[in-house]
């Protein structure tokens, strides 16, 4: 696809892939500070998180695993099913592992509340939540997130992994998916 026609169907970029890769940095020296000395094992979201799986595990000074999840609330709407199903579970046991679970965003909620109490279960020594992005909706449901990398206003954003219908996933930059998109 030409980058042209990707940026056309953009109404605006809201952060650049510069702020991208500071508050990732950021968030890496947070997460080295509280995991000195331990084995962690980041649990990546597909398909969304990839970008920042691959950034974030870069960035940090630790000894890390990844695995992955694929799970499903979305489709191709622009709008919370409420209905999660495993697409693909871990290749890891969690019993005793010290778990970080890596998210492009939170939007209900509902899929992050799910996963914790799933992935909580499986005997985890622990299990916090990285986040890139964080919606105003998110505040409406109880979640212990303890990395967020950005709040940001309640639009569907695309770029850096999220994708609009699989596609836009490769942009550098997150921004704000044009209204005639999708309506
Ligand atoms: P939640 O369950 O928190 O409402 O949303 C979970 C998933 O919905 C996210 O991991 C992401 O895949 C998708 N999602 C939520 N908001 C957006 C958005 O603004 N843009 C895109 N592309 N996906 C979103
Ligand atoms: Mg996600
Ligand atoms: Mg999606």
């Amino acid at each position: 696809m030409d980058s042209r026609d990707v940026e056309a169907d953009l109404s605006k970029v809201l952060i650049t892939e510069a702020e991208i890769h500071a508050k990732i940095a950021e968030l890496a020296r947070r997460i080295e500070a509280d995991y000195a000395g331990q084995d962690l094992l980041l649990v990546g979201v597909l398909k969304g998180a990839v970008m920042v799986m691959a950034d974030l595990a870069r960035e940090l000074h630790l000894p890390v695993s990844m695995d992955w999840m694929a799970v499903s609330s979305y489709g191709n709407s622009t709008q919370s099913s409420g209905v999660v199903r495993i697409l693909k579970d871990l290749d890891s046991e969690l019993e005793g592992r010290t778990v970080l679970i890596v998210e492009d965003i939170i939007d209900s909620g509902l899929t992050l509340s799910w996963l914790l109490a799933n992935l909580r279960s499986r005997g985890p020594a622990s299990v916090e939540v990285c986040a890139l992005l964080r919606k105003p909706d998110a505040a409406t449901i109880q979640l212990d997130v303890r990395y967020v990398g950005f709040d940001i206003p309640n639009e569907f954003v695309v770029g850096y992994g999220l994708d609009y219908a699989e596609k836009y996933r490769n942009l550098k930059d997150i921004g704000v998916l044009a209204p005639h998109m999708y309506s």
